[in-house]
């Protein structure tokens, strides 16, 4: 593989250059992308801006490696994944590091981060294996029907700032186990978690072509992906808007589509619960990554009779448990802010709920440190005509809203067009069974705040999205199935 990069030497694992076809190519001397540190608001590196024709070049790449990679064996691709998630557990510490410095989230979320894309990779890797035909009982005497599966060929995959290193991990998993190759494109605020992803791949001896990573102009690239007659699959994290933009223009060239957007998640506390552990729940579904994850609490609902004492204690966890700063600091848990952008949107969202009526009980503002530091807030009496209701937050920003029964809270709970995660906590069986069965939602946390796992599978209902990732239904998007008639056999 040669290498025309720029090594920065305190970022041993940053590549500012595209990967297409094994070889590194640069070209950012002419039109490029600045990355920062979102901590700090240092430029850290840049990336060329691509478009169609390297996209195309890409493309091809991708087409010439599936001839070699979906003619191996399910174990020999097996073996080579399993070596590739070595390597990265091998460099965790670095890639958690760089992972922090243009994503700004704490090292020990990095870290876990750097340890999910593993184990997506180590998941896949054996899940390949048993990618089972069918043979099904045949209504002629004398002939066979045999289905079998096969990858669907070149895949479009198109991530998020939020989660660098895992969004494209899961995606890349998932396409390499069944066989296809990819042609990925990183958000631009964090291209270099999953640039990395890609040269470690082929140190683990994964052939040249099967990943490639190109940065640039999204609708340029996307255009070309979502055109390009050798693309059979467009996989894509990301706000529900671009989401559907983007599923239309490939289901117009027909390719398969699978979608993983915005959410709005509910996070109801019963009377029933158990307030400590609805508490810590809390905190861990609504502040994890400053609340920049699609999964993220965006509403909280607590019952009549519990209201002001889970509120109480809401307050306190937050001013006890959150630390605000540099998320390579030790002891901090809160990062900033991902730009300029995501800090207007919450102080708009605070200050419509404030002119309707909710209190800020703690937090509220830009934190001290500036930047775009922000303050864990709690935000009681919040209201259903507030724009919090109905808009993702993205952002360190609870407001919590008070119910009578039940029924209400599932109206209100299900009153929105997304459906990608919920939660709630009881203690009665019966209610678990009911809210878990009328919640319109694709990821129900029962007693639980954050459910992710590589096991289980992970999608939306409604506007957050269509397809699954993770679990044994992950793979299914990736596949073709065939059904051969073997007649002839003189039965
Ligand atoms: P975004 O603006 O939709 O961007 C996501 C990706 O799409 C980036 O790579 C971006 O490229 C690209 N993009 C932007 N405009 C595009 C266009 N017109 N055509 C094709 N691609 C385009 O979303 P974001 O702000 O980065 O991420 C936050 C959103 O992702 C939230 O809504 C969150 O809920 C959602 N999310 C969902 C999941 C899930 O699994 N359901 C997981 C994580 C995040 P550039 O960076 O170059 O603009």
């Amino acid at each position: 593989m040669s290498s025309t990069l720029s090594l920065t030497k305190e970022i041993p694992l940053l590549r500012e250059a595209c990967l297409i076809g094994g070889k590194w190519v640069s070209g950012y001397e002419s039109n490029s992308i600045s990355v920062n540190n979102p901590a700090t608001g240092e430029i850290i590196g840049r990336v060329p801006r691509f478009g169609r024709p390297e996209t195309a070049d890409a493309i091809d790449a991708a087409q010439a490696a599936f001839a070699v990679w979906s003619k191996m064996t399910a174990v020999e691709r097996c073996n080579l994944m399993l070596r590739w998630a070595d390597v990265i557990t091998e460099n965790q510490k670095e890639l958690a590091e760089l992972l922090t410095i243009e994503m700004g989230k704490p090292l020990a979320e990095a870290t876990g981060e750097v340890a999910i894309t593993a184990n997506y990779i180590r998941f896949f890797a054996e899940e390949g294996k048993r990618v089972y035909g069918d043979v099904i009982p045949s209504p002629w005497k004398d002939r066979r029907i045999m289905v079998t599966k096969e990858p669907v060929g070149v895949v479009g995959a198109i991530t998020p700032w939020n989660f660098p290193s895992s969004m494209l991990g899961r995606k890349l998993a998932a396409a390499l186990g069944s066989g296809c190759t990819v042609v990925a494109k990183p958000a631009s605020q964090t291209p270099y978690s999953a640039l990395i992803l890609g040269e470690l791949a082929e140190k683990a001896g994964i052939p040249a072509g099967v990943i490639n990573i190109i940065t640039g102009s999204a609708a340029q690239i996307a255009d070309e992906l979502c055109e390009n007659e050798k693309i059979r699959k467009i996989t894509f994290t990301g706000s529900t808007p671009v989401g559907k933009q983007l599923a239309s223009k490939a289901l117009a060239n027909m390719k398969k589509v699978s979608m993983e957007l915005g959410g709005n998640a509910p996070f109801i506390v019963f009377d029933s619960a158990d307030l400590d552990k609805a508490v810590e729940g809390a905190i861990a579904s609504k502040f994890r990554n400053s609340g920049q994850t699609c999964v993220c609490a965006n509403r909280i609902y607590a019952q009549a009779g519990i209201y002001e004492e889970f509120s109480a204690k809401l307050k306190a966890a937050i001013e006890d448990q959150l630390r605000v700063g540099d998320g390579l600091k030790p002891g901090v848990n809160q990062g900033p802010l991902i730009d300029g952008g995501a800090v207007a949107k919450v102080e708009e969202l605070i200050a419509d709920a404030v002119e309707k009526g909710g209190t800020v009980v703690t937090g509220g503002k830009l934190d001290a440190q500036g930047g775009t530091f922000f303050e864990p807030t709690l935000l009681l009496n919040a209201t259903p005509d507030m724009k919090v209701a109905k808009e993702e937050t993205f952002g360190p920003f609870a407001p919590v809203f008070k119910f009578e029964s039940e029924e209400d809270v599932i109206a209100m709970a299900n009153d929105t067009e997304y459906g990608l995660a919920c939660y709630f906590y009881t203690q009665d069986l019966g209610q678990t069974f009911r809210v878990m069965e009328a919640l319109e939602y694709g990821l129900v946390g029962v007693n639980e705040g954050v459910i992710t796992t590589e096991y289980a599978p992970f999608g939306g209902y409604k506007d957050s999205g269509m397809g699954n990732e993770g679990s044994k239904y992950g793979i299914d998007d990736y596949i073709n199935i065939k059904y051969s008639c073997i007649g002839g056999l003189g039965l």
